[in-house]
């Protein structure tokens, strides 16, 4: 059983090329776990009937799919440009006006969508174009406009992104548009909210603030994209402690730091991430080809296993099941790839221990994972009211599934994204020996095939009014 069981997740972004309910059913029965919306993207009437089909898919396979919605962040993208189209030239001097009433009339001033300046200053890098066009800041020539100097030929186009690395957005990274989508989020069926281009702590715990004051449960997951936020070990290590979770968002990372950057920080952020118990997701042109060809390259299939091996909790698909002609087969070829990493290598091991935040749940799911492993057991079953007990399993790295029982759908959808995790829902009771196990067999969740022997099971559970988790049993079902 533990062979069939994928342990690293795929979060895949839902787009025009998954726009139907026939093709979310197609990638979520494909080995779909959670399903992103890109709020840089798209309308909330769209993400209103994606909310609708990814919950009757996963309803129709039985199991749980987290929802992420994806917050812009500070991604300053250019306005309307005329005919879609600007040739620009090493040494050409732009204009970026924010004037909302600005039109391009095809000339050297162009729209923004955020007002540079007031944030930017004489000198710092300004790249448009996912770091196609560079330039540099010459100007700061009103309230709402700047200048700058092109730095190589190229051209740009309408919306396209802007990255400015040295900028600092001095702690007021959410713009209007995020509180906006934030509002629209809290008032649906949310798991998950991202942040792009977080710098600091202090941005997370504003956007947990603001999920609170709207009655939002989901969990948020931050965003590492930043020079500020990797300047130092220690700053990132405060993000991924404030964070629920982590995204390594490797597209504007190469943008802001350098691509060479982007493998050291990911393996980094995956083992601070282990460390403190936090769910990794490594996101961006992990199966970038499979856009055009329905084969991913060899490169491709190395980064995937190498994420797997490293331990991330969910390797992420953006382009490729957004706007790829291959979005069924991107997800298929990813899966396989997980699942020849995990059935033939062990996750590496960590420097620094995984840390569970009671010291209890810690020994407990240590000792369990441990356990099981050593009497090679199929599945641990483990009772989870908050998902903590799940949490501090899979951040053990078990190379055993874990089956997390709770009566939270909320959690259940959140633990659709964390490694190893497969939740089933059920009312809370004392009772989670034999009589869960045969529940677990009547719902699909573990199979025993004719002829084969027991299933051997690590089940871990507690007194809901004590200690919490405290019960650590074997049995065959
Ligand atoms: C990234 O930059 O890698 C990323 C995941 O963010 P987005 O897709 O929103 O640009």
């Amino acid at each position: 059983m533990s062979k069939l069981f994928k342990r690293t997740k795929i979060l895949a972004t839902i787009g025009p090329a998954t726009n139907t309910p026939e093709l979310v059913e197609e990638v979520i029965m494909a080995g779909v776990n959670g399903c992103r919306m890109n709020c840089s993207h798209g309308s909330n009437e769209e993400r209103d009937k994606h909310i609708e089909w990814i919950r009757a898919a996963a309803a129709k396979k039985g199991r749980s799919v987290a929802i992420l919605q994806d917050l812009q962040g500070p991604k300053i993208r250019l306005g309307e440009i005329k005919d879609n189209h600007l040739d620009l030239y090493k040494g050409d001097e732009l204009i970026l006006e924010a004037d909302p009433n600005f039109v391009h009339d095809g000339g050297m001033a162009v729209p923004v969508q955020y007002n540079l300046a007031e944030k930017v200053r004489v000198g710092e890098p300004l790249s448009m174009f996912d770091g196609k066009v560079k330039s540099i800041v010459k100007e700061i020539i009103s309230g709402t406009a700047i200048k700058v100097e092109i730095l190589n030929d190229g051209f740009i186009m309408s919306r396209k992104g802007l990255n400015l690395p040295d900028t600092d957005f001095g702690g007021d990274i959410l713009t209007g548009k995020d509180l906006a989508d934030i509002e629209y989020g809290a008032s649906r069926d949310i798991d998950y909210v991202s942040l792009s281009f977080v710098q600091s702590a202090s941005d997370i715990e504003r956007l947990k603030q603001i999920l609170l004051s709207f009655g939002s449960t989901a969990k948020v997951i931050a965003k590492i994209e930043t020079k500020k936020a990797i300047s130092s070990d220690e700053h990132l290590e405060e993000i991924v402690k404030m964070a629920d979770g982590i995204m390594v968002a490797r597209g504007d990372m190469a943008v802001e730091a350098g691509a060479e950057v982007v493998p050291i920080v990911q393996r980094k952020l995956i083992a601070m991430c282990r460390a403190h118990g936090k769910p990794c997701i490594v996101a961006t042109q992990m199966m970038g080809s499979m856009v055009d060809s329905p084969e991913p390259t060899r490169a491709e299939v190395s980064d995937v296993a190498t994420a797997v091996v490293q331990g991330a909790d969910v390797v992420m698909l953006s382009d490729e099941t957004a706007n790829g002609k291959y979005p069924v087969e991107a997800v298929k070829e990813m899966k396989k790839v997980i699942l020849y990493a995990q059935n033939h290598s062990r996750v590496a091991q960590i420097s620094k221990k995984a840390e569970s935040e009671s010291e209890v749940y810690g020994a407990i799911s240590n000792t369990a994972a441990r356990l099981a492993e050593k009497i090679n057991a199929d599945v641990i079953i483990c009772q989870t009211a908050s998902g903590t007990t799940a949490f501090a399993m899979a951040s053990q790295r078990p190379n055993v599934p874990i089956i997390s029982v709770t009566s939270n759908p909320r959690v259940a959808n959140q633990l659709a994204l964390i490694y190893a995790n497969s939740a089933f829902v059920r009312p809370y009771s004392e009772d989670v020996g034999y009589r869960l196990a045969e529940e677990l067999k009547n719902n699909g969740y573990l199979r025993v095939k004719d002829g084969e022997k027991d299933l051997l099971t690590v089940i871990v559970s507690g007194d809901k009014d004590k200690i919490g988790t405290d019960t650590i049993q074997v049995r065959y079902i």
